[in-house]
């Protein structure tokens, strides 16, 4: 497999656990709260971002 295929793979696998993390939250009913400190999420990074489950005080890196 070439290095862009494996960047390619990982980028999507990334992707696909964040999707399943928002899945898993809405069931939960915890979409919307920091992952890190349960405050809620605004809803303009929710807007600009579904998969955002970090607040500003708790960046994902
Ligand atoms: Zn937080």
């Amino acid at each position: 497999m070439n290095d862009v295929a494996e960047t390619t793979i990982s980028i999507i696998s990334e992707r696909l656990d964040r999707v399943d993390g928002a899945l898993r939250r809405l069931r939960e009913g915890s979409y919307r709260q920091c992952s890190e400190c349960g405050a809620a999420l605004a809803s303009e990074a929710l807007s600009e971002n579904p998969l955002e489950d970090r607040c500003e005080l708790h960046p994902r890196t």
